[in-house]
């Protein structure tokens, strides 16, 4: 075969197998749009686990008319311009391929009202067939409706589990973008009932609400600081902990991520203390000048890489250990050296 460019829908279907693996990673993506434009109420609504339909509608600031077809273009976004603003990216989105990669493969209804529009627009899109706007009602706002995810790659749709295993996993995705938003009010429905209701709320509240009660029970506050690296959040007292994996979050910058080297400062610091078959729970949050961590390691921005990875580890190991080993008070950790 002779070598050629591959057609527009084409890469995207490839994006997508990084982007999107399963209706969960789709969305995240979608959520995380929905936080990135301000949104402070957003409704999740899902059917099938997600497989036939994820519709997300949110209050944000919307999508002008004449944008919504460069918002499901590849390599489209409205929030970086340069290479500088990429180091120092405050937005949970950045690489304009989320949507684009969406539309490629399933069939999207992507309908938004600006602040200052008279009223919505929508288009649909559909294997790369986009149609022209056109006027819709909703308040303030944008909902994308994603129907038959992986309709048109069925390599892709093998590799689905079960629908209430792909529900799930939709499931944590809310619950741990709640953990981070909790000025944001969530609602979840699953074919047409109402799973999780997150009222805007304090951190504490939220955790709490998210978490359940026995996790805040046993919980030990930490808020810890080291020049401009900070953690705050929750970590369990070592006798409450249990062999789940399931429980350990940790957010960078407001951003969930899963990191080895974090893990490993956590399992660590609870050494002395925890039975190794036991697992720490925790609800982490780190944050830290935007370019002493790099976000863009990976299409789906679950990966992140520290500047000083060994420095990051070393506070967060001391932060927490130094509180596992003080008497057992739930009160805060002072300053950390
Ligand atoms: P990215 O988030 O990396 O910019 P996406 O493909 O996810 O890329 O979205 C493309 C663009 O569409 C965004 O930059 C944003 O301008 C717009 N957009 C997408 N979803 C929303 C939303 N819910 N509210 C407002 N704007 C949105
Ligand atoms: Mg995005």
């Amino acid at each position: 075969m002779s070598i050629r460019v591959l057609p527009d829908v084409l890469i995207s279907q490839i994006a997508a197998g990084e982007v999107v693996e399963r209706p969960a990673a789709a969305l995240k993506e979608i959520l995380e749009n929905s936080l990135d434009a301000g949104a402070t109420d957003i409704q999740v609504d899902l059917e099938q686990g997600g497989i036939k339909r994820i519709r997300v509608a949110d209050n944000g600031s919307g999508i002008a008319r004449d944008e919504l077809a460069l918002a499901l273009t590849r390599h489209a976004t409205s929030k970086i311009a340069s290479l500088a603003d990429l180091e120092q990216v405050a937005s949970l989105g950045f690489r304009g391929e989320a949507l684009a990669s969406i539309a490629a493969i399933a069939r999207v209804q992507l309908g938004s009202r600006g602040t200052d529009a008279e009223h919505a627009w929508e288009v649909r899109i559909e294997g790369g067939r986009l149609s022209e706007p056109a006027p819709a009602a909703r308040a303030a706002g944008t909902t994308i409706d994603i129907q038959d995810l992986f309709f048109n790659t069925p390599a892709r749709r093998k590799f689905l589990k079960a629908e209430a295993t792909e529900y799930a996993h939709c499931a944590e995705t809310v619950r741990r973008l709640a953990l981070a938003n909790p000025q944001v009010a969530f609602t979840l429905s699953h074919n047409g009932r109402v799973q999780l209701r997150l009222n805007a709320d304090s951190a504490a509240a939220r955790v709490r609400q998210v978490m359940g009660e026995a996790f805040e029970r046993n919980t030990i506050a930490v808020d810890a600081a080291a020049g401009a690296l900070r953690v705050s959040g929750w970590v369990i007292r070592p006798g409450a902990a249990t062999a789940s994996r399931d429980s350990q979050h940790v957010f960078v910058n407001g951003r969930y991520v899963r990191d080895k080297l974090i893990v490993h400062a956590l399992k660590e610091a609870y050494r002395d203390v925890l039975h190794h078959q036991l697992n720490p729970a925790y609800c982490l949050f780190i944050s830290l000048p935007p370019d002493a961590v790099d976000v863009n390691v990976h299409p789906a921005k679950t990966e992140i890489r520290f500047r000083d990875s060994r420095g990051v580890h070393q506070f967060l190991f001391h932060a927490v250990e130094r509180l596992l080993s003080a008497p057992v008070t739930g009160c805060a950790v002072p300053e950390a050296a």
